[in-house]
């Protein structure tokens, strides 16, 4: 079967694989040549369109926090970035806030998180009982002792029509989408140098980036490398309450169950705990139907009360794409396979994520080094070394 020759070849055509080609591609200063190799042109199965969209800048790490400043900023301006041929994509931010409930327990962590938020000048309010029972009169706020807001720049997108205008752009700026899979990786000592396809084809590449999502295990193992990203199954539900909420944010109990408007409905789910959510095969998406009665309905019905009565119209399951050693991102080279690069492991936040990682994978290719955000505490040696990324707003 024929060979082909790239100068990148990225492994997973979805947000972040795209977000990536976008980038290099549009960079003057690289002239190479770009695979996106993707198994699923439907994206099916791909996170992105399971996810919520949603986009916080509630954080607790300078880091996640800036990242999310720069993804308010490249959204504001997606229109004109993005744009191909007169075709300006539109991701439908609803600037609708997410509002995180606390309980006087957990009033102190909230404060102290909010003193981060605050020094990198995230546009987040404390609200107290009363302050939340004037902005949202429909919750019932007993237990509930403080909120957390986001005032600007905070809501949730349509995250399929976000992957789908990187891709476009990124093909109308010359890289090469190949309709297949990666299903092995040569290497010569300490680089990679060609991706095999189930199709038989081999594509010899000067770079490889690992973008499979929460198949990045697999990929990462296929180079004799150790990622412990693996999938986690959430099942998601939208239910119908015949009226809508207007103004109702993305809320977060402090049970971690989570719902925002969609449309005429709403959309709800839970993780669970880190002991309760089992490793799961990469194609297994039943849904948890007693996960919606047990878990999720009986806090949105004490939330508030028109939840009491619901028709659940639609529900699916998708995959996080988690980190198991932190729950956060893997951004750059290995160590020692230095022409091996990831962008893994966003654990629930990659659809946010997407611009900065984009844009921080082109720098790193490119140049070696972080040109605009410095993003090297997401880097691959602090597994090994034990350096965990502690970001404690992971929903
Ligand atoms: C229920 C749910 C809710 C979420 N909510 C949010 C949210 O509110 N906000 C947020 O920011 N994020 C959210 N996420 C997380 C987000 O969806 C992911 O972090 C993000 O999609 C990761 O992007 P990705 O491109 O790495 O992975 P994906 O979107 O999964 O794309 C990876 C692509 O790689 C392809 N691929 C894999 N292996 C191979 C291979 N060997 N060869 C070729 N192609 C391959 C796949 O087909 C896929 O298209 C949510 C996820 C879920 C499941």
């Amino acid at each position: 079967m024929t060979s082909k020759a790239f100068d990148v070849v990225v492994i997973g055509g979805g947000v972040i694989g795209s977000a990536i080609a976008y980038f290099l591609s549009n960079r003057p200063d690289f002239t190479g040549s770009i695979a996106v190799i993707e198994r699923d042109q439907t994206y099916e199965y791909a996170s992105a369109p399971r996810s919520l969209g949603g986009v916080r800048q509630q954080f607790t790490t300078p880091e996640n926090i800036k990242i999310s400043q720069y993804t308010a900023e490249f959204l504001a301006e997606i229109g004109d970035l993005l744009e191909v041929d007169g075709d300006r994509p539109d991701v439908g931010f609803k600037k609708q806030g997410y509002l995180f409930l606390g309980t006087p327990g957990m009033e102190d962590g909230m404060r102290r998180i909010h003193d981060i938020q605050n020094r990198e000048n995230a546009p987040v309010t404390l609200l107290d009982a009363d302050a939340m029972a004037v902005k949202f009169p429909w919750l019932n706020l007993e237990g509930i002792s403080l909120g957390s807001f986001g005032t600007a720049n905070e809501g949730w997108i349509d995250p399929f029509a976000l992957l789908q205008a990187f891709r476009r752009k990124a093909r109308a700026l010359g890289a090469t989408y190949f309709d297949d899979e990666a299903v092995g990786i040569d290497r010569d000592g300490n680089k990679v140098t060609a991706v095999h396809l189930k199709g038989g084809e081999t594509l010899s590449a000067g770079i490889v980036v690992n973008a499979a999502g929460y198949r990045g295990g697999k990929v990462a193992a296929m180079a004799g490398a150790d990622l412990p990203v693996r999938p986690r199954k959430r099942s998601v539900f939208v239910v119908d309450i015949k009226e809508q909420i207007p103004g109702h944010p993305l809320l977060i109990d402090h049970t971690g169950v989570y719902w925002r408007p969609e449309g005429q409905y709403f959309v709800c789910g839970k993780s669970p705990d880190e002991d309760n959510d089992p490793e799961v095969e990469d194609d297994d998406f039943e849904v948890d139907h007693a996960w919606f009665e047990n878990e999720i309905w009986p806090v949105m019905a004490e939330r508030c009360s028109k939840f009491e009565a619901l028709k659940v119209v639609n529900f699916w399951a998708g995959m996080y794409d988690m980190n198991l050693f932190d729950h956060n991102a893997v951004i750059g080279p290995h160590p020692e396979i230095t022409n091996l690069f990831f962008a893994n492991g966003f654990s629930g936040h990659g659809i946010q994520q997407s611009p900065a990682v984009g844009r921080a994978l082109s720098e790193l290719i490119v140049t070696g080094k972080f040109e605009t955000l410095d993003l090297s505490a997401f880097r691959f040696d602090r597994i090994a070394a034990g350096e965990k990324f502690l970001e404690e707003a992971v929903v």
